[in-house]
């Protein structure tokens, strides 16, 4: 199988590097985390300029009708950089949804503001007891004349804080925990009910509580069947899962990196510690675990376009816990590669291991992925 990039993904990867490169040192990390709402509203223009926020959308919604590699691609570089700005929420997450399930109203209304870089989603889907259950859906939508009343409260709405519109899921008809009867719904943030409160995360992004009371919305705020929206939840977290396996190696990379820099330059006992054998051998382990993520990460990216669901998410599930251990392996090597310095908020490399520990437990940790893996049963 031939793995290597085209021509044109090429070039997307040089430009993506390319910006970050000017855009995206340290320091400037550090000063667009304290902007309003924790991201550079430059540094997204420069994304939207570049046409990267509109990559994943058909071209006949304004895009350029790229697939699942090209977000990767994208991914993995602001994984390296340790992008704050919320490409995931709003590129990822609000737009699958509207690429898989939008009507084409829907898809008008939102789509072409997605990628001026003039407006930005989020999904609302935790709630306080559902864990990594999609299913597990409390907030209610009921019906009034034509449109709908949300009521409920969501959790952790990753840049849930600054999103103009929230993708919110809602249960429409039955039981916590059934699997029919979630309905998906475009909610403007301001909207008369909705109460906002944000706060950062560990590794330094924002998320927000978000509480619905009352919300009405229009007939127009459904996406796609309000009794059947599970399927599409899923698809659409699926690829999130996707793109974050792509993020993560991209921050195990330069992780791997700058331990092996930091091995070739502190000096101990009179030469650089990387001489010592046992260092090598561990940055040769780091080295290993990256490239099994890798593995996975493409396996996953591939997936994305299997017709069939489970086998798409089997294959995903398997993605994300081999991406786990690596992360966790990696992560931790790092750090202690780094010895004491590594522990600090001043250099880099803590940074990533607080992303990629994020990273692990966003919809579903490793153990979590793993019991998907033995339930479906016959990876290969
Ligand atoms: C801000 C700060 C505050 C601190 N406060 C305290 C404190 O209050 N009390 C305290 O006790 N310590 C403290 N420390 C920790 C201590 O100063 C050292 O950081 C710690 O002993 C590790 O040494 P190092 O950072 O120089 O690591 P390095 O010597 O740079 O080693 C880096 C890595 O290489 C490994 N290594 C080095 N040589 C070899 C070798 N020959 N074979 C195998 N592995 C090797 C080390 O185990 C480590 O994993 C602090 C550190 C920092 C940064």
């Amino acid at each position: 199988m031939d793995f290597d990039l085209s021509e044109e993904q090429r070039l997307l990867k040089d430009s993506v590097d390319g910006l970050l490169a000017d855009s995206y040192d340290f320091d400037q990390r550090k000063k667009y985390a304290k902007e309003n709402g924790g991201w550079s509203k430059t540094v997204w223009n420069k994304l939207a300029e570049q046409g990267l926020l509109g990559l994943p959308f058909s071209e006949a919604d304004g895009g350029f009708g790229a697939g699942a590699v090209e977000t990767a691609l994208v991914m993995e570089s602001l994984g390296k950089a340790l992008v704050l700005e919320p490409y995931l929420a709003t590129v990822v997450l609000g737009g699958g949804f509207l690429r898989h399930g939008g009507s084409a109203e829907q898809k008008a209304a939102h789509i072409p503001s997605i990628i001026d870089g003039s407006k930005t989603l989020a999904f609302a889907q935790l709630e306080k007891n559902s864990r990594y259950d999609l299913a597990d859906v409390t907030t209610t939508a009921k019906k009034k004349g034509s449109g709908w009343v949300i009521d409920g409260e969501k959790f952790v709405v990753l840049h849930g804080e600054t999103a103009d519109t929230l993708i919110v899921s809602a249960r429409t008809k039955g039981n916590r925990r059934d699997h029919s009867g979630i309905g998906v719904f475009l909610v403007p943030a301001n909207a008369k009910g909705v109460t906002v409160k944000g706060y950062p995360t560990q590794d330094g992004m924002r998320a927000a509580d978000i509480r619905f009371e009352g919300v009405e919305v229009g007939a127009d705020a459904v996406i796609g069947d309000p009794e059947n929206g599970l399927p599409l939840i899923e698809r659409v977290v699926d690829e999130a899962r996707i793109a974050m396996c792509a993020e993560a190696v991209g921050a195990m990379d330069e992780s791997l990196k700058s331990t092996v820099e930091y091995l070739k330059t502190r000096k101990q006992f009179g030469v650089a510690i990387g001489q010592f054998q046992t260092l090598q051998h561990r940055a040769a382990d780091m080295f290993v675990a990256l490239e099994q993520a890798r593995s996975m990460s493409i396996f996953a990216t591939m997936a994305s376009d299997f017709e069939d669901a489970k086998e798409r998410s089997k294959a995903v599930a398997a993605a994300k816990v081999q991406i786990g251990k690596s992360l966790k392996f990696v992560g931790q090597q790092a750090i202690q590669l780094h010895g004491g310095v590594g522990m600090t908020m001043e250099l880099k490399i803590g940074h990533y291991f607080k992303r990629l520990t994020m990273i692990e437990s966003t919809f579903g940790d490793t153990d979590y992925h793993l019991r998907r893996v033995s339930e479906a049963g016959n990876l290969v």
